[in-house]
């Protein structure tokens, strides 16, 4: 299908991405480790299954892009300090976390989790399966860098359990690559998948980025016709988010080097194109996979879930997140560790779970997330099941919301009958816009919002 370039741009505006609801931006400090402990000591009676996530925040060099929680350093010292409180921080959580919880997924980000060495990689993964119970079938997935990669990675993921691995890529010109600080050939990427499927790795995820200095129509339909041929099974094609204001590096880039809205669309119109044409799905929140990933099915089959790691099969989970900035939840709330790493170490070696912000949330929160979870995932909403779940009236709760969405429907985004709530075709590109006559907190006029990045 083809994007009306005049829609895109319409709904280009900033916004969450709805990875959590309420949004980061809302946690606060009065939130702390005292709180977080008595969660844990609430949640581990729901004994709901778990899904882990390490966080690893060292790079090699530093992409002018990034947009991570991460330091860039050559000292692999530095690393293997970090580790020796990972360890300690995954003791301390473990012991609250209750027996008898099986965990269903498994995440390590960054940063560049594939920073650390191999026999450390083993390390770490070897002392979290000693805390903790892994399910059979655990969904195991790891970022990759490919630059600095060796096949005794590889190894030492698969040995270490992980059968997902996501690959870093943004963009296959040269040109592009050398404005942003990351340098990798086409040749570089195909050796590591070739380790990687020689390893038994049958899913992968490729990461590519729209809008990054240098980029043109022609330079990134190449990378585009490139990616496409090695065939990932997934991939998700972010957004650049040039917010110099909150990512001080990103004034190395040049302002005069960024694609220009109207070009920024046009690559994003082939972009669509061109993975419909190869066979991928769109899922949603610029995520595609191939049409019999389980993603793909999830979706059909209303089971896909959001979370920080973005879309998951894995709905009824608690994510407990270990180390600098990571984001653990429950049911029922938010904690984030310390982001700076002399603050996240001081606090595990006094014995602190390392808890900095958080939230409890509202019944309010929990209707709204839940309605904008089915909406981003299920790409629909049943008016009447999802009332009584909640015990609500639905139209006098979200009497707001269905005026919102009323313009939306002039443009044909959405479709609203007695029964449902539904996100058509082209509404499908627009689930950030749909989704933003939800929140609240978007709608409350006297607060501060925070500043967002934009839509498209
Ligand atoms: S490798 Fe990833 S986390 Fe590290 S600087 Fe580059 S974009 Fe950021």
């Amino acid at each position: 299908m083809t994007l009306p370039i005049a829609l895109l741009e319409k709904y280009s505006q900033p916004g969450p991405r709805y990875t959590s609801y309420p949004t980061a931006p809302y946690f606060t400090e009065s939130f702390g480790e005292k709180e977080w402990r008595d969660e844990l000591a609430q949640s581990q009676l729901a004994g709901r299954d778990l899904s882990l996530y390490v966080h690893i925040p060292f790079c090699d060099t530093l992409c002018y892009y990034c947009g991570c929680n991460m330091v860039a350093t050559r000292d692999y010292s530095k690393a293997t300090h970090y580790l020796g409180y990972l360890l300690r921080e995954i003791d301390l959580l473990a012991d609250s976390a209750g027996q008898g919880r099986a965990v269903r997924q498994f995440h390590w980000g960054g940063g560049t989790p594939t920073y650390l060495h191999p026999d450390d990689i083993a390390r770490l993964a070897q002392h979290i399966h000693e805390r903790f119970e892994f399910a059979p079938d655990v969904e195991a997935g790891c970022e990759v860098d490919p630059r600095e990669l060796t096949q005794a990675h590889v190894q030492a993921l698969r040995a270490a359990g992980f059968n997902r691995l996501s690959l870093g890529v943004q963009d296959l010109d040269h040109a592009v690559q050398l404005a942003v600080n990351r340098v990798q050939s086409e040749a570089m990427i195909r050796q590591v998948l070739g380790w990687m499927r020689a390893e038994g790795f049958n899913s992968i995820n490729m990461d590519l980025m729209v809008g990054l200095p240098k980029q043109t129509v022609a330079s990134f339909s190449h990378t585009l016709d490139q990616v496409i041929d090695m065939g990932p099974d997934r991939l998700a094609v972010f957004g650049y988010a040039h917010v110099p204001w909150m990512k001080k590096h990103q004034k190395l880039i040049q302002e005069t080097d960024i694609p220009n809205f109207a070009v920024r669309l046009e690559m994003q119109t082939l972009m669509y194109e061109k993975l419909a044409q190869s066979g991928y799905v769109y899922i949603g929140m610029d995520h595609f996979a191939k049409p019999g990933d389980e993603l793909v099915k999830a979706q059909r089959e209303k089971t896909l879930y959001r979370n920080f790691q973005g879309y998951t099969t894995h709905k009824n989970c608690d994510i407990y997140a270990f180390g600098a900035s990571a984001i653990s939840q429950t049911d029922e709330v938010y904690a984030q560790n310390y982001k700076r790493l002399v603050e996240y170490q001081a606090q595990v070696d006094a014995g602190h779970l390392p808890v900095e912000r958080g939230l409890r949330i509202t019944p309010d929160d929990k209707i709204r997330r839940d309605a904008i979870s089915r909406v981003m995932c299920d790409l629909s909403l049943e008016r009447e099941p999802f009332a009584a779940q909640w015990d609500i009236d639905f139209d006098a709760y979200f009497d707001s919301t269905l005026q919102g969405l009323k313009l939306l429907e002039q443009d044909g985004l959405v479709r609203t009958t007695v029964e449902r709530i539904e996100v058509t075709e082209t509404g499908r590109f627009f689930l950030r816009n749909i989704a933003m006559c939800f929140d609240a907190y978007l709608a409350a006029a006297d607060q501060e919002k925070p500043r967002y990045s934009r839509t498209i």
